[in-house]
């Protein structure tokens, strides 16, 4: 969690820290975190970001322990502009359906995950952004042409993840009579893909064109090119952090001094993948 800063250079920073630090302690558990953190006598001033584990391209730990995409770069800048260098970044995985318990519960300072902003999670934590605008597609095998529009998806095995919004998408109005499997992360969704044990993976085009590029799946799938939704992709925090306001200024500086641009090209264009411009900060697409 995050505790007192020395990297913190300006007065106002600190002031702002503080002012986060009182509304995360006025939370609940999460005051019981950062005292825990703190009286632990390791002397650590660290700061605890969600990403996803499995998802290349956009949140990947690697199997040598480092950590890559889209959403670490982000999260890494924003931590600096919090005063985190990025030694003093603990990451946790956050999965799609742990988002909003994890915030909650003060596991968390903020999330960088895919994590879309929408209505049912602003009841439980705020978001800052948008940082990027997807839009939810199907990658399929590459030699099936059964899917030539959205529609074709019913009667199909499709797979996302539980508490994603690409799967209640599904369900609420994309493709009601699909069989839809829930599991807990994508990367089970590709392996049964791969095993044809479903027919096709849904979720956002970002994600979808990171596993495309794998060199395991080169020439396996293709996607179907479908914008389906808009999602966008939110910094997640607990619910009325100052934190908000924070990330939303270190957002704007991203985009503007090209950082945005930069971190665009190094973890999507291998993939392909063509991204939307940069979103401006509060203008959700719905
Ligand atoms: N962006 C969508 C969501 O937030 C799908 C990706 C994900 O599950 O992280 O649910």
């Amino acid at each position: 969690m995050i505790t007192m800063n020395v990297r913190r250079t300006t007065a106002a920073a600190a002031a702002a820290l503080a002012l986060s630090l009182t509304t995360v302690v006025g939370g609940s558990g999460a005051a019981q975190a950062i005292g825990a953190g703190s009286g632990s006598g390791s002397g650590a001033e660290t700061i605890t970001i969600g990403i996803k584990f499995d998802q290349p391209g956009v949140g990947l730990k690697t199997p040598d322990g480092t950590y890559t995409g889209f959403d670490v770069d982000v999260a890494t800048y924003v931590a600096k502009e919090l005063g985190f260098a990025p030694g003093d970044i603990k990451w946790k995985e956050a999965k799609s359906a742990d988002r909003e318990t994890l915030l909650q519960r003060g596991d968390v300072d903020f999330i960088a995950a895919s994590y879309s902003i929408n209505d049912e999670r602003e009841k439980k934590v705020d978001f800052a952004g948008p940082y990027l605008l997807a839009h939810q597609d199907i990658l399929v095998r590459a030699d099936d042409d059964s899917i030539k529009e959205p529609e074709d998806l019913n009667n199909k095995k499709l797979c996302s993840v539980t508490g994603s919004t690409s799967a209640q998408n599904v369900k609420d109005e994309l493709a009601p009579r699909a069989q839809l499997q829930e599991y807990g992360g994508y990367s089970e969704c590709l392996t049964g893909l791969e095993n044809e044990i479903i027919d096709a993976v849904t979720t956002d085009d970002s994600i979808l064109a990171g596993y495309a590029a794998q060199d395991e799946f080169k020439g396996k799938f293709k996607l179907g090119g479908f914008k389906l939704s808009n999602e966008n992709y939110g910094i997640g925090v607990q619910q009325g952090s100052e934190l908000k306001a924070e990330i939303n200024t270190a957002l704007e500086k991203m985009v503007a001094d090209g950082s945005w641009e930069a971190y665009v090209e190094k973890n999507f264009g291998p993939a392909n993948y063509e991204n939307e411009p940069a979103p401006k900060i509060g203008n959700v697409v719905e």
